[in-house]
């Protein structure tokens, strides 16, 4: 019995005694602690929104003070209504262990069936009416705050995680702006594009993400700690391939492989897994023995991608990673994107290459002399048009 779940359990069954509502309890657990707990408040309360789950959100949030349960875990003695999962997905929480099921909760008379299904046929364009009516009214008005909101540098984002945070990031070389107060933020799970013209300071700012250049003014956050002040620890989350990748010539392939996992601690099981992955992949198998100094810039560029997906980084940060690669090749590594994405990683890369970027991004941000132009999702940003003709208007 795990102790966590046995809590949530206890908390149901006190609620039945109290009834303060139905017989549900939850505890939010991070690092090994709880630090919400929840019951069912509805009747004591006269709030229809306080379900263990949104209770226990609530007092966690208030116990640490954030709006964000990135890296907490929650328990709860029955699977969550569609309010509360949603309220979960919000709190940026990752993992729920239920103990009782939905049909569970149906058998006792708290049926949510109906919720999903009508939520469900409006994914479908058809609704219900009888649960709800939902009708549009003075969207011109309304947007105008969004329009101020999207154009707002400041703002928190809070929805899931902000993997990269970069604030006000300023970069001179000389008298040369390189880089001019430049801030926006990648989410978690996403494919970002970042565009711009050649010497638009496009690497720059890379190089500054991943601690190779210092800058001027400004912050840069890798997963909520600064890339100046906790250099290894932001390290250790990235892998990063830049546009020209220097390898150790005169190593062979599988030993430049090894020197990176061992630098990132990578355990034999895990290295030995995903060099096998990635190298069949990308169809180098039987030239992992080979010497860095015969192969193609193809071949090195495969080789710089296996060793820095070999510790299955958080974030893989990547500059111009199209650029001499065969078809199959950009096939291979956009199929190996998508997949991490799925697992929740950030992809965050520079390219000139706008179809490839319009296709598979879901956000991107577009520089120009040093200075953020647009950021944003990938649909917003284009609209209608095709990101070739949105870029080439902002250079016009
Ligand atoms: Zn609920």
């Amino acid at each position: 019995m795990n102790k966590f779940m046995d809590v949530a359990i206890d908390l149901s069954d006190d609620n039945f005694d109290k009834n303060y509502g139905g017989p549900f309890g939850a505890c939010i657990v991070k690092d090994g602690e709880i630090i919400g707990k929840g019951i069912n408040r509805v009747i004591k309360d006269n709030d229809p929104t306080a379900h263990a789950e949104v209770v226990a959100i609530r007092n966690a949030c208030k116990k640490i003070n954030s709006h964000d349960l990135s890296g907490c875990e929650i328990y709860t003695s029955c699977y969550p209504c569609p309010m509360c999962l949603s309220a979960i997905i919000w709190s940026n929480i990752k993992k729920v262990y239920y103990a009782n099921t939905k049909e569970d909760a149906a058998n006792i008379g708290f049926r949510d069936d109906f919720i999903y299904e009508y939520i469900e046929e409006l994914s479908n364009d058809k609704e219900d009416k009888r649960v709800l009516n939902l009708k549009s009214m003075n969207r011109e008005e309304a947007i105008e705050v969004f329009k101020r909101y999207e154009e707002d540098k400041d703002k928190i984002v809070y929805w899931g995680d902000n993997m990269i945070e970069i604030k006000n990031v300023t970069k001179k070389y000389g008298d040369k702006v390189a880089l001019n107060d430049v801030s926006f933020t990648v989410p978690d799970g996403e494919i970002f594009a970042f565009i711009g013209h050649n010497g638009a300071g496009k690497t720059t700012l890379i190089k500054a993400i991943v601690g190779i250049h210092d800058f001027d003014n400004g912050e840069i956050l890798i997963n909520g700690k600064s890339i100046k002040e906790n250099p290894v620890s932001c390290k250790s989350e990235i892998a990063f391939v830049p546009d020209n990748p220097e390898l150790y010539e005169n190593m062979k392939a599988i030993d430049f492989i090894d020197f990176i996992c061992d630098m990132y601690e990578v355990s034999a099981e895990v290295r030995d897994k995903n060099i096998k992955r990635y190298a069949k992949l990308f169809e180098i198998e039987n030239n992992l023995n080979d010497p860095i100094s015969s192969m193609s810039h193809g071949m090195k560029q495969k080789i710089a991608l296996i060793s820095a997906l070999a510790h299955d980084p958080k974030v893989l940060i990547m500059d111009e990673p199209f650029v001499g690669l065969d078809p199959k090749a950009v096939f291979d590594v956009k199929e190996v994107m998508n997949e991490m994405v799925k697992e929740g990683k950030i992809i965050f890369f520079s390219t000139h290459i706008l179809d490839v970027a319009e296709k598979l991004c879901s956000k991107v941000a577009i520089i120009k002399n040093g200075k953020l132009v647009k950021t944003g999702s990938m649909k917003a940003i284009k609209g209608d048009k095709s990101l070739e003709k949105v870029f080439l208007e902002l250079e016009g």
